[in-house]
């Protein structure tokens, strides 16, 4: 059974769906592999090193599509690549599910169409499969190298002769694994960190890094229903919102540089900073967006631009960070899809790992394949948010 990698194929996507290591491991399991020429180029893994590893190499994306039954991609096909799958085809990669226009187009083609976002992230047996968590922990840590690159002072303190030098403060909003990483970047690089988010179980794992917690009231109607919903974001009311817009104000009016981290899958970015604040901000303060691809968390954030407000604040709109740390990204990604794939094959009959002995075996009973198929025997599965 042959697994086929796609190039991105776009100017802000340096990453590729699987490494050469990755590809040792699925040839050890049975598997063939064919790379489109170039796909890893940017995160530097040249066509020899995959050749070296077993690899076919195939000159387009259709060729790629011709050769194989499972197809890898980072980011879902462009249109004219996935108008040459066929029935019976599977295609895996982070499909954007909600966002994405073209599910009606793989059930119509009988594709078997896998969102990773779509993970049971507190499944343990998915853990190793879950895309957002192994970029998000390496965005969060890029995003404090960012902020400490556009910031004209240090983050840690020092005393010289000349003068003391402040620790630079930073608050991130939206503790999930990128802020979480986060702080863990800010305190080793020496500053002062605060952080919020709406799930009060943040606040512990907050503190357990060095940071302080910035408190928003909640009522305890929100606190039963932050508890029921597993840990994962709710929907805040307008009361929440309002107190938290006074909390972020009061801390940005004094921080050096802010990430903001706070995501709703399928949704728009929650909105938790405002012009108002922004205008109370120091000169020379850096924000760093992470959401801003999904609308922004922070108001006049662009995706992949730095935008300067009229009193001097940057605000870098990071819609990709993990593609700036792509050959690192890339390996932890095709780990995550080698784990997922190898729950596809059902167990081989014989000892003899010939790539003719593996078989497929879609189970959407599965509790992983289920959650994660968005189209399968002819049919769009997703459920609308
Ligand atoms: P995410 O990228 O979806 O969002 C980042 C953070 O922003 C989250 O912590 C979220 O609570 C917060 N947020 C969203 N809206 C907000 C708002 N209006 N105000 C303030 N904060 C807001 O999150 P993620 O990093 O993908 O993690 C999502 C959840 O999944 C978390 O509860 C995390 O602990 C959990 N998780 C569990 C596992 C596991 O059990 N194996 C693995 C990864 C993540």
């Amino acid at each position: 059974m042959k697994i086929g990698v796609i190039s991105a194929d776009i100017a802000s996507e340096s990453r590729v769906a699987l490494t050469p290591d990755a590809v040792k491991k699925l040839r050890k399991l049975g598997f063939e592999v064919v790379i489109q020429s170039g796909a890893g180029q940017a995160a530097y893994y040249a066509d020899a090193l995959y050749q070296a590893a077993g690899a076919d190499i195939a000159s387009s994306s259709a060729e790629v599509i011709a050769q194989s039954q499972i197809i890898t991609t980072i980011h879902d096909l462009p249109a004219e690549v996935a108008e040459h799958l066929s029935a019976g085809q599977i295609v895996v990669g982070m499909l954007d599910p909600y966002r994405n226009t073209q599910l009606d187009t793989y059930a119509a083609k009988g594709v078997t169409a896998f969102a990773m976002e779509l993970l049971p992230r507190t499944l343990s047996r998915a853990q190793n499969m879950d895309v957002l968590s192994s970029q998000a922990n390496l965005a969060g840590y890029k995003a404090v190298l960012l902020a400490a690159n556009e910031y004209s002072r240090p983050f840690p303190m020092f005393m010289t002769s000349a003068g003391t030098v402040k620790p630079a403060k930073v608050v991130i909003l939206g503790v999930g694994v990128a802020g979480l990483q986060a702080i863990a970047t800010a305190k080793r690089l020496g500053a002062v960190v605060e952080a919020s988010d709406l799930r009060p179980a943040a606040k512990e794992q907050v503190e357990s890094l060095g940071g302080k917690w910035l408190d928003v009231p909640m009522s305890d109607d929100e606190a039963q229903k932050a508890k029921a919903t597993g840990g994962y974001a709710w929907t805040p009311s307008e009361q929440y919102i309002k107190d938290q817009a006074a909390v972020v104000d009061k801390a940005l009016s004094n921080a050096d540089i802010v990430i903001t981290t706070a995501q709703i899958p399928g949704r728009q970015a929650p909105r938790l900073v405002h012009q108002a604040t922004l205008a109370k901000m120091k000169a020379g303060s850096v924000l760093i967006d992470m959401a801003a691809g999904t609308g922004g968390n922070v108001e006049g954030s662009a995706p992949n631009e730095t935008v300067t407000t009229d009193n001097g604040v940057r605000i870098v709109g990071a819609a990709n960070i993990p593609s700036m740390l792509a050959a690192q990204s890339s390996d932890l990604y095709a780990n995550n899809l080698v784990n997922f794939i190898t729950t596809l094959i059902a167990p081989a009959a014989t000892d003899d790992a010939s790539a003719n002995k593996l078989a497929l075996n879609l189970d959407m009973e599965d509790e992983i394949q289920g959650a994660l198929a968005v189209t399968h025997d002819n049919q769009v599965r997703l459920a609308k948010r």
